[in-house]
């Protein structure tokens, strides 16, 4: 039967309910504006929306999939890592549902939900298959992992400063595009020349596949900083900071591109690069990483755009992947005692395939 699954990790109340192959039945996504005023997500504002959203998005999730609660087999949640708040009221609102219905809770690793989204119908042809290489890269993530099988993941590198999604919502900011600024970014920067203004390749040709983001952070402040519009007290005039915003999205596809690149050499039996998170509905970077994938003859996948920022799909897809080996191997896959946290590496989901103690 149909899951339903509860993502609330962060700034995103969403519901889906999926079909045991996948297909998506009812999709409900509200991203809470209530934070804008700050210019950030804030923690307790964030847990008090999802609290007050949320049951009535799970009835709209049923309504829409033409289903009641008694039709469902199981029901998931984002139990981390994430803002604790809202994944205690994720998680209680689905272990009380699952509870209630006497169905399997399914905790959600938010991130493994992120790197499995790319083998949900219809993204890659045939299903994405094992190994893959999984460039995750979000607003609180930028990381290369290997994706050896599922539950198997070996970070490969990641950023020693910043995330992707961060600097990109930094230099939105000091460009004057608001929060969140990804989006607003590549939209000024579409218009603009990304060869106008040199900024570092933070890393490039460096060993290794880590990342850095807060050097052209900076240098993107001081060339900012250096118009004579600007250093008069003003604003940059419209092409300059198109110019700027272009610039800078080239810089993080060029830096990007080598790392990933890195990454790819340590994963020889790789075929396929994937790109997940919250940044990898970026356009330009898009493009940049299928010229690399293709130029080594591997393919590049990623998941559609709304299911790159967070979601529920993903995190219903994740359980369904999740329960699927549960049964084959023979182990329940009830987790109503897994309590929320904060932080939770993947590489702690290989836990699931130890053997039950006792
Ligand atoms: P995490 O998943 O690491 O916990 P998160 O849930 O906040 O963090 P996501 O929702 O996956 O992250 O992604 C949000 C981030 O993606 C924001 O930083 C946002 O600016 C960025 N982003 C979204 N769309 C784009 C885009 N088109 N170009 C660049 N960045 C983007
Ligand atoms: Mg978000
Ligand atoms: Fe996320």
């Amino acid at each position: 039967g149909p899951v339903l699954a509860i993502e609330s990790s962060c700034d995103e109340t969403a519901v889906a309910i999926l079909a045991p192959d996948g297909t998506v039945l009812a999709e409900r996504l509200l991203s809470q504006l209530d934070h804008l005023p700050f210019g950030g997500v804030v923690p307790e504002i964030a847990a008090r929306a999802h609290l007050w959203h949320l049951p009535a998005l799970v009835e709209q999730a049923l309504d829409q999939a033409a289903l009641r609660t008694s039709d469902l087999a199981a029901v998931a949640a984002s139990c981390g890592p994430g803002l604790i708040g809202g994944l205690i009221v994720g998680s209680s609102v689905g272990k009380g549902l699952a509870l209630t219905l006497g169905i399997p809770f399914v905790p959600v690793n938010h991130i493994e939900a992120h790197a499995l989204s790319a083998r949900l119908p219809g993204v890659v042809d045939g299903g994405a298959p094992f190994p893959f290489l999984l460039l995750l890269v979000s607003g609180g993530h930028c990381q290369c992992v290997a994706v050896d099988g599922l539950g198997r993941y070996r970070r490969l590198g990641g950023t020693i400063d910043d995330a992707a999604g961060e600097a990109f919502d930094k230099v939105a900011k000091m460009l004057g595009l608001g929060w969140p600024g990804g989006p607003a970014l590549e939209k000024l920067a579409s218009q603009g020349d990304g060869r106008r203004y040199d900024l570092p390749r933070p890393l490039k040709g460096r060993p290794g596949c880590d990342f850095s983001f807060s050097g052209l952070k900076t240098a993107v402040a001081q060339k900012l900083a250096s118009l004579p519009g600007v250093r008069e007290g003003g604003t940059p005039t419209a092409s300059e900071a198109a110019d700027l915003a272009a610039s800078f999205q080239a810089a993080v596809g060029d830096a990007v591109a080598d790392r990933v690149g890195r990454a790819l050499d340590m994963m020889p039996d790789a075929t396929l690069l994937v790109a997940a998170g919250g940044v990898a509905a970026n356009g330009a970077l898009r493009r940049r990483l299928t010229d690399l994938a293709a130029a080594r003859g591997l393919r590049f996948a990623a998941p559609p755009l709304r299911l790159c920022t967070d979601n529920a799909v993903m995190v219903g897809w994740a359980a369904i992947e999740i329960l699927r080996e549960a049964r084959a191997s023979g182990r329940d896959p009830d987790g109503l005692d897994t309590l929320p946290r904060p932080r939770w590496p993947l590489e702690e989901m290989a836990a699931r395939h130890a053997p039950a103690s006792g």
